[in-house]
């Protein structure tokens, strides 16, 4: 469904340029639920953006089903979550879902009924006509999520999707995101800092190296689904692949010099 092949990515700025992005292939397959973990800086969320065609790559090429990825021109049926929720403060919950579908002109009864199975899906039902104010930070994410899933997309990218929220209604999240991945199958590439998070819901996470970044691990998380993100962290698998990705991660944050080493170190 994504395949990268032989990515570079360099910002110029003035004189200056600074390579995020070294050297990346990749291939996500239709329906494959992908995490990206690596250490800050090291380009996770410019590779979202390179396959979202929001910006081109300096070297290398990226196809989605199969189409160039070309600047500017979107990939269809693409939806991106981005870490603040990116709801209209201005619009009740069931406005902001069906937002999109009254910019692609679809009739209002229609409307109505999609954004009616939408809500039911994230639990949203009976909180259609709260503006975003009067909603939790996890109900407020839930909206811009179905925003996002509004459209049918058929690729996920998440770029932090949880990271503002408590840990309770975080794995509440997880469930809800993995249950609505298990009905419509798309594919997702999720970006996380949240090793635990990459772990429990993934069918695979890649470590990047610091910029420039390459691929340092592909795993692949044979946990069988359908996974209960509270119990499934309690299972020998998880920890196993817990242990084996901190292993890299772990290192690599340790030689990035952002601050990060010297607090491991006082740890250790
Ligand atoms: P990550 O998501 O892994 O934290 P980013 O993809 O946000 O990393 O950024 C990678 C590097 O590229 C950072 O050093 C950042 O400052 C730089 N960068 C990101 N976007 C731009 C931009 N538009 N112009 C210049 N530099 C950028």
């Amino acid at each position: 469904m994504i395949a990268l092949d032989a990515i570079r990515k360099t910002y110029r700025s003035g004189a200056t340029s600074h390579t995020a992005i070294g050297n990346v292939s990749l291939t996500i397959a239709d329906g494959e639920f992908v995490s990206i973990v690596g250490p800050s800086g090291c380009g996770k969320s410019t590779l979202l953006n390179l396959i979202a065609g929001f910006i081109a790559p300096s070297a290398g090429e990226i196809r989605v089903k199969d189409q160039l990825v070309e600047p500017g021109h979107v990939p269809s049926r693409l939806g991106y979550l981005f870490q603040k929720d990116a709801v209209l403060p201005w619009l009740t919950v069931e406005q902001n879902v069906g937002l999109g579908l009254r910019f692609a002109h679809m009739p209002t009864a229609q409307i109505r009924d999609k954004v009616s199975s939408l809500l039911k899906l994230a639990n949203l039902r009976g909180y259609e006509n709260y503006f975003p104010y009067q909603l939790s930070g996890g109900m407020r994410q839930r909206t811009a999520l179905l925003m996002t899933l509004a459209c049918d997309p058929r690729v996920l990218l998440l770029d932090e999707p949880f990271g503002a929220l408590d840990s309770h209604t975080k794995i509440n999240l997880h469930r809800e995101l993995h249950e609505i991945w298990r009905q419509l199958r798309q594919t997702i590439v999720m970006v996380t800092h949240d090793l635990d998070e990459a772990v429990a819901l993934s069918d695979r996470v890649i470590v990047l190296s610091g910029p420039p970044s390459r691929i340092l691990l592909d795993r692949r998380i044979d946990i069988a689904h359908p996974r209960d993100p509270y119990t499934v962290r309690e299972t020998e698998q998880f920890g196993t692949h817990l242990r084996a990705l901190w292993g890299v991660l772990g290192k690599e944050y340790q030689r990035t010099p952002d601050g990060t080493a010297a607090i491991l170190g006082s740890a250790a």
